[in-house]
């Protein structure tokens, strides 16, 4: 990938203090490739910029040969936009996944999870994820963050989340044909919501906060929709709170409900709606 051109810098510069993009939506000319150079050169969060750093000259013991990625992670879509579907929102790079590999969920235990379920529902063609060049592709399928780079204890602050907000809605914007949100943790969920409400969709009130797992809300004019999925980190998978089933009844009723074809489960009737 190029490194980001003057343009794409002066643009992310004139997002100012609030996250949003300095043009409407519908006038922006931003391009899928030209969005991600725009968040792989974006700086906005001194201290994750500076942990992603650390974290690349640290390196874990495992990895102490690679030379890591270290800067924020760009979104990760299928080769034809136009038939994405499903845009799936995690929380934030992994210090040693996707800051090492360069590639989101790539390269750690939470990737090995998540692709197995995506694979086994028909949205990716393997069910591991090494590094960028394993010939592991999305089908249909997109995949980006709250925050584009790697937090100290996974836990990015609301105002770095608020920064990489417009991120987020460039990426909606340049996906059409995104029909559902696979939003993965309760930060995810909400930061998914208020998207759409950027987007223009009216979502029914209270919504956000109300995040569970395989909980669906639609907008008001059923066009657009969020389901819920417990983040598949360590914590949640090696405790048992997400078993590989759960996901993929999340991707198996994502698919229903977007009206793709393929596996189906019958999870689309049973999920709780919000
Ligand atoms: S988290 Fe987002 S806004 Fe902050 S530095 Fe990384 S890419 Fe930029």
């Amino acid at each position: 990938m190029k490194l980001p051109q003057d343009d794409v810098i002066r643009y992310i510069r004139a997002m100012g203090d609030t996250g949003r993009l300095p043009v409407p939506r519908e006038k922006s000319r931003m391009t899928w490739n030209g969005l991600n150079r725009a968040i792989v050169g974006c700086e906005r969060c001194e201290r994750l910029v500076g942990h992603c750093r650390r974290m690349a000259e640290v390196k874990r013991a495992a990895f102490i040969n690679e030379t890591y990625w270290g800067r924020p992670i760009p979104n990760w879509a299928a080769k034809d936009l136009k038939a994405v579907r499903i845009l799936i929102v995690g929380l934030a790079p992994a210090a040693h996944g996707g800051n090492r590999t360069g590639r989101v969920f790539t390269g750690d235990r939470s990737g090995d999870f998540l692709f197995r379920a995506m694979y086994e529902t028909g949205f990716c063609n393997q069910p591991t994820s090494r590094s960028k060049g394993d010939g592991l592709e999305l089908i249909d399928c997109a995949i980006t963050a709250t925050a584009h780079c790697a937090p100290p204890g996974n836990k990015p602050t609301p105002a770095e989340i608020g920064n990489c907000r417009g991120f987020l809605d460039e990426t909606l914007r340049l996906l059409p044909g995104v029909r559902g949100l696979v939003a993965l943790g309760r930060i995810a969920f909400d930061a998914s919501v208020r998207m759409l409400e950027r987007a223009g969709y009216v979502m029914p009130r209270g919504t956000v906060g109300r995040f569970g797992h395989g909980a669906v809300v639609w907008s008001d004019n059923r066009e657009r929709f969020v389901i819920g999925s417990y983040h598949p980190s360590q914590q949640n998978t090696f405790t048992g709170r997400l078993t590989p089933a759960m996901l993929r009844r999340v991707f198996e009723t994502a698919r229903g409900l977007a009206g793709m074809e393929g596996v189906v489960g019958e999870a689309a009737t049973e999920i709780p709606k919000i």
